[in-house]
């Protein structure tokens, strides 16, 4: 045998008989089988094994199935972001002609997207958050599927999911949660009775803000099979690298949620006795919308609330007292280990509603009293 095709068909391996604590990372685009007759058995669906490098390797695989296992799902699908998870629910569910609910306080992005299904025939409406049951009233004989999002992003509204849920299965529709902030832990989604569950593996599996991936888990066979057909056909696939790096994220998920969770209280319940504050959205609060479901059913909170300031603090005061912190970043997404803020100018509505500038705090690992030191310095900028 020539050395160059030694070069490719070497019979030589690394000694056999490591055994490491860590996942070993698969990479593969091509899968070899054992003959021709065995690849065109295998060339089935995702769970019938191994058959492209697209549907999974054994790393992203595994994550899935770690995934699945965490939320009680029949089957979970990885995809590349979050928004990615998103838009996968609606190429699942909905077809032209099709009639979607959406929280307003639902993720700006999936509000967004509004223009894009317009285009293929499928109407997104919005809803109040806190409808509970009374969402039967607006669900129409081509509603295909009703989106909760419990938090609300930015606002942290509290839904009644298990009152959405018999509502939407009395008439035959659907749920689809997006469960991001309870990081598919905090909160039992497949309990509460809804159909698909995501997340942005982004943001607290991942954990520090070094990846984006999305998941979306299913409840049961028919899910899989709709949601799985539709993955593959839009060649939705993880690379194993990532989802090496969110299996180590997971390794760490309990402790890192349960520090920002008393970290996170902590700032919101100081933020709430300074000068200025008009109300602080968090869902452990007694006065957030839906605070009551919260405590029924929830295990706690993360590290996300928001601070609405009394009208008299304008949002070039409010950029003032971001700018001068110098522990809270400014930046999208959230859930890593660094301290965030975010403002949202292009949200008008938000003043509206709440009477005040909005602004969103998502707590790090950083020492809670250094936190409030940082807060309480750049406090004067506010001009209250
Ligand atoms: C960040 C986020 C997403 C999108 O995740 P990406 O991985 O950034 O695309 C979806 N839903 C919620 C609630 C989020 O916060």
């Amino acid at each position: 045998m020539d050395w160059k095709t030694r070069l490719l068909h070497s019979a030589t391996a690394a000694p056999g008989g490591f055994r490491s604590l860590a996942t070993p990372v698969w990479r593969g685009s091509t899968v070899v089988f054992e003959s021709l007759a065995d690849a065109h058995e295998h060339w089935q669906a995702e769970t019938a094994g191994y058959a492209y490098g697209l549907f999974g390797t054994p790393t992203v695989l595994e994550l899935a199935a770690r995934i699945a296992e965490l939320e009680g799902a029949r089957h979970t699908f990885l995809t590349p972001s979050g928004m990615a998870a998103i838009a996968l629910v609606y190429l699942s569910c909905c077809k032209a002609g099709d009639h979607v609910l959406l929280p307003w306080t639902a993720y700006g992005p999936n509000h967004a997207l509004k223009g894009h299904l317009g285009r293929l025939g499928i109407e997104v409406e919005t809803y109040d958050p806190m409808l509970g049951g009374k969402i039967s009233e607006r669900i129409r004989g081509n509603t295909s599927l009703i989106w909760a999002e419990s938090p609300g992003s930015i606002t942290m509204e509290i839904q009644d999911v298990p009152a959405i849920v018999a509502a939407a299965h009395a008439q035959g529709v659907p749920v689809a949660l997006d469960n991001t902030y309870a990081a598919g832990v905090l909160f039992d989604a497949f309990a509460a009775g809804v159909d698909i569950s995501i997340q942005a593996l982004t943001k607290y599996a991942g954990g520090h803000s070094d990846v984006l991936m999305g998941s979306v888990s299913v409840r049961d066979e028919t899910w899989l099979q709709r949601v799985g057909s539709t993955r593959h056909m839009f060649g939705m696939g993880v690379s194993p690298d990532d989802a090496s790096l969110v299996l180590r994220g997971l390794q760490t998920l309990a402790l890192r949620l349960e520090r920002f969770g008393q970290s996170a209280l902590k700032l919101a319940q100081w933020v709430k006795r300074q000068p200025g504050v008009r109300h602080v959205l968090h869902p452990a609060l007694a006065d957030c919308r839906g605070h009551d479901i919260w405590k029924r059913d929830f295990r706690g909170s993360a590290s996300l609330f928001s601070v609405v300031f009394v009208p008299s603090v304008s949002a070039g005061q409010v950029r003032e007292f971001a700018d001068a912190l110098q522990w809270f970043a400014a930046g999208y997404s959230w859930g890593g280990t660094r301290s965030l803020l975010m403002t949202y100018p292009g949200r008008r509505d938000l003043v509206e509603r709440y009477g005040g500038q909005v602004l969103r705090l998502n707590i790090g690992l950083e020492d809670s009293d250094d936190l409030i030191a940082d807060l309480a310095g750049a406090w004067p900028r506010l001009g209250v």
